[in-house]
Order: structure tokens, then C-alpha cells, then sequence
């Protein structure tokens, strides 16, 4: 997949997207229920729920897995100048931009210098990431938060792909990172109580994994107990109680 990032994508004059939409709700983590743009951008380094022990699918296979979804396809796949993502950016009130994906920090360039001209108009900025690549010192300066959610073994592949030491440990001296957590049983309550110590982790989010209302209902009932036990934050999916999986929501 990673070879569709050709010259074009990694210079800082344009980013390949998936979606941009809003406003809507940031549906999740420490700006739950906030109104936020969407920018969602291509490509992921990880391939969750593809892996061996899998046990849950990536709900934006579409950002990545061009296998099964054409790259060539602009509802699937567009390269757009930043000038062109500010304009649409500025043409709405709202002042929270949430950059996503697929993995953001893929397209560090343009990324870079996405988020430095939101800076500069006075905007907050969260980037939401898997964790796995280290954030430069201007990504640092320039955002407002991160979302880092590290994939568990539920997501199937290889540990040594989705836990990356430096990474996280990059992304926790940040000072701005909020560590956020898809559980899927409480069992994986054990798998991340071991990462808040082992990489300095101030702020631990943990939320249920659904695709339904009724899903995310029913997991928050069953983790709350041990969130509140293990002293994390408790979030719902606001977005999948919501419009469920609805794409561009
Ligand atoms: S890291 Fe996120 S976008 Fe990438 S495959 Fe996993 S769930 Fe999907």
C-alpha cells in the first residue's frame, strides 16, 4: 500500500484524503460532544482486524485497503492542495479541526504544514494516530492535542508493528498526548494496564468497541466498573450512537 504515497503525496503542497465532512461532533475522548471538523486523510501503516487473532475490523478499510477499494476512485482516494483544505476549512464557523485517518502521520509533510497553517489562524488541532510513528518537534509545537489510540492484540498482526517503544514514548514527554483505548472485553483491561507505567502515560481513555448504538451501549455497562476501578476515563462512541457506521459522520 505504501507505495501509492509516491513524490506527489509526500511534498507539503497537498495530502491524499479520504473524507472531509462536518460539522459534526467529535464522538469520542477528552472533546466528546464538541463540534469539529473532519479532515480524514488516506493510507495506514497498520491493517487491523486482517491479522492473525483478529477480532475486530478497522471501520475505515476504505482509507487503506486498496485491495478491496480503488485508490484511483475519488470517493476513495484524493490528492488535495492545502490551500484547497484551508478555504473549505474557513468556510465554516467551527474552530476544532480533527485530523484523521487511515494513519495521519503517514503524510508527514504536508501534515506538517497542514496543521502549522491552522495554527497560524488561530485554530485547535487534534490528530487522531495510531501511535506508531514519532511526531516531529513542529507537529508538537503546532498542535493542540493528540488522540493516540494503540492498537491491542484484538486487532490482530504483529505486537512489534502496533506497539512501537519511541513512539509512544515520544508521543507521552509530548505533553499532549490523551491515550485512547477501543476495548472490546474487559480481559484487554490487563493488556492495557501494562502501558501507562512502561511509557509514562499521564491521561488514559478507555471506550467501547461497536459498530451499533445498541453495541456501545451494552460495552460501556460492562467496562465501567473497571474503568472507574483502574482510575482511566470512561468515553462512549457518540458518533456510532449517533448514525452507527455511517461513513463521513
Ligand atoms: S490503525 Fe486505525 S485506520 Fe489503521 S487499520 Fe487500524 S483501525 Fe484502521
Amino acid at each position: 500500500m505504501l507505495h501509492l504515497l509516491d513524490h506527489q503525496a509526500v511534498d507539503d503542497r497537498g495530502l491524499f484524503i479520504a473524507d472531509t465532512f462536518g460539522p459534526t461532533f467529535q464522538g469520542e475522548g477528552p472533546s466528546l460532544g464538541r463540534q469539529a471538523l473532519f479532515i480524514r486523510l488516506s493510507h495506514c501503516n497498520l491493517s487491523c482486524g486482517q491479522g492473525p487473532g483478529a477480532r475486530w475490523a478497522c471501520d475505515t478499510a476504505y482509507t487503506w485497503d486498496f485491495k478491496m477499494h480503488d485508490p484511483q476512485d475519488p470517493k476513495i482516494r484524493r490528492r488535495v492542495l492545502l490551500d484547497d483544505l484551508m478555504a473549505w476549512v474557513k468556510a465554516h464557523t467551527v474552530r476544532l479541526v480533527v485530523i484523521t485517518g487511515g494513519e495521519p502521520l503517514l503524510q508527514r509533510l504536508g501534515l506538517e504544514r497542514l496543521v502549522a497553517m491552522l495554527h497560524a489562524e488561530g485554530y485547535e488541532i487534534e490528530i487522531e494516530t495510531n501511535g506508531t510513528l514519532i511526531p516531529s518537534e513542529d507537529l508538537v509545537a503546532t498542535v493542540t492535542a493528540f488522540n493516540v489510540s494503540p492498537k491491542l492484540v484484538a486487532a490482530g498482526g504483529r505486537e512489534i508493528q502496533r506497539v512501537v517503544p519511541a513512539a509512544l514514548a515520544a508521543f507521552a514527554s509530548s505533553g499532549k498526548a490523551r491515550f485512547t483505548f477501543v476495548v472490546s472485553e474487559l480481559a484487554e483491561f490487563k493488556e492495557i494496564a501494562d502501558l501507562p507505567e512502561r511509557f509514562a502515560m499521564d491521561e488514559i481513555w478507555v471506550m467501547p468497541e461497536g459498530t451499533s448504538a445498541d453495541m456501545v451501549r451494552q460495552g460501556m455497562r460492562t467496562i465501567a466498573e473497571e474503568a472507574l476501578a483502574c482510575g482511566w476515563n470512561l468515553s462512549p462512541r457518540l458518533h456510532v450512537e449517533l448514525w452507527e457506521d455511517k461513513r463521513g459522520r
